[in-house]
């Protein structure tokens, strides 16, 4: 499957990491390869070389089966690929970024910096995904049907295993897959978000009721359906004999019917931080330290003692930087009593640190990224800290119901 959503802010477990393998950057948007996708690849590869290839061309030798089936595979992946990117580059056209596009396990994922803004946007990036999958799909299957000449319309009479048998590696390779992409494109097609065709339903349901949030309660509710209904039918499959296709199902769908509570549940999120801003949401009780602090002290006294993770380091009321338990914990211990905090704390403040007036939502995103907690500076002082914490209380204080 793939999806397209923006990053999750904390609170609602990211279903992707954005981790893994940097493959490089296409029309500015960085392509990742999160280690997950190895799984699948793997399998694809190993079911097109060992079954599906050997089953179509009994005459080929190994050599040719497995250079074919690794070949699939990659343009299995570049396919995806094409799909995302197209939602991105519309994406882009209405305004909002995309900083990376990630391939994992279930497909691929472009990240968008915002949800659109209206339903018109929402609506054709959420097409153009599926129809350029669509488009592939009948392309490929085009020039598939070309190349293979005469044996393309044996391939769909009687004969199809001499036809099959005939196909050169190429137009193998294409009639394999053409039909996968349209298989995409109908997959996503689904109205159940936040597969594509979900988001299509949640535009026009948008667009019909003018409320975002019904039309999303409603997209999401057909999605955990479609998600549930692709469980217990991969465990009738795989009750029935065809377990791993039937295991495969099952995971899609649990993953479908999370993503769709967890779309819902951030949707919801950002409602209830609309208008608010960081220095609503931080801490501003919170200890600090001066240059001249020892770092046994600190420890002692200060990192043991207390939940704060963040010290700011303040020298006449301005901030001069910032100390956690990274930066001390590679100090020697026998030095421990004679270094200070100055000699070992982080100058970057920009990137520790946001205006107290930074939206919410943005401000629970910098956190989240950075997995520790920001300094809120104002002018050179430090009026609060901001954790995942503090945000996760705020929200259990201020839940609509
Ligand atoms: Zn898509």
């Amino acid at each position: 499957m793939s999806a397209h959503q923006e990053r999750t802010p904390p609170g609602h477990q990211a279903a992707i990491p954005g981790r893994g393998l940097r493959l490089g950057r296409l029309f500015g948007i960085e392509i990742r390869l999160d280690s997950s996708l190895l799984i699948i690849f793997t399998l694809i590869v190993y079911i097109l070389g060992s079954s599906v290839f050997p089953q179509w061309h009994p005459d080929w030798q190994a050599g040719t089966t497995w250079l074919t089936a690794v070949i699939a595979g990659v343009l299995f992946f570049s396919s995806i690929l094409a799909h995302e990117m197209a939602h991105a580059l519309v994406s882009r056209k209405f305004g909002i970024g995309v900083q990376r596009i990630t391939l994992f396990l279930f497909g691929g994922l472009a990240e968008m910096e915002e949800e659109p803004g209206e339903p018109r946007a929402e609506f054709l990036i959420a097409l153009a995904g599926p129809a350029t999958s669509m488009f592939l799909g009948l392309f490929f299957m085009l020039v598939g049907s070309m190349l293979a000449g005469a044996d393309s319309a044996a391939l769909l009479a009687d004969d199809r295993e001499t036809a099959l048998a005939g196909l050169s590696p190429m137009a193998t390779l294409l009639l394999w897959l053409g039909p996968v992409n349209l298989v995409l494109a109908i997959f996503n097609m689904v109205p159940g978000f936040p597969l594509d065709g979900g988001r299509v339903f949640r535009a026009v349901m948008w667009w019909i009721t003018g409320d975002l949030r019904r039309a999303t309660w409603m997209a999401s509710e057909a999605g955990r359906l479609f998600g549930w209904f692709l469980m217990i039918f991969g465990i009738l499959q795989a009750l029935s004999g065809a377990l791993l296709g039937g295991l495969w199902l099952l995971m899609i769908g649990w993953f479908l019917s999370n993503a769709a509570s967890a779309s819902y549940k951030q949707l919801v999120m950002r409602d209830l931080l609309k208008g608010i801003v960081a220095r609503d949401l931080m801490r501003s009780h919170f200890e600090t330290l001066t240059p001249q602090t020892r770092i046994a002290d600190f420890i002692d006294n200060h990192l043991l003692q207390s939940p704060q993770q963040l010290w700011p380091v303040v020298e006449n009321e301005q901030l001069i930087g910032l100390v956690t338990l990274q930066e001390v914990q590679g100090t020697p211990t026998q030095d421990r009593a004679t270094m200070t905090v100055g000699q070992v704390m982080r100058t970057d403040l920009g990137a520790l640190s946001l205006a107290p007036n930074a939206d919410a939502n943005k401000a629970l995103l910098a956190v989240s990224t950075h997995s520790t907690p920001l300094a809120i500076v104002e002018g050179n002082r430090v009026i609060g800290l901001l954790s995942q914490a503090d945000t996760v209380k705020w929200l259990l204080l201020h839940q609509k119901q």
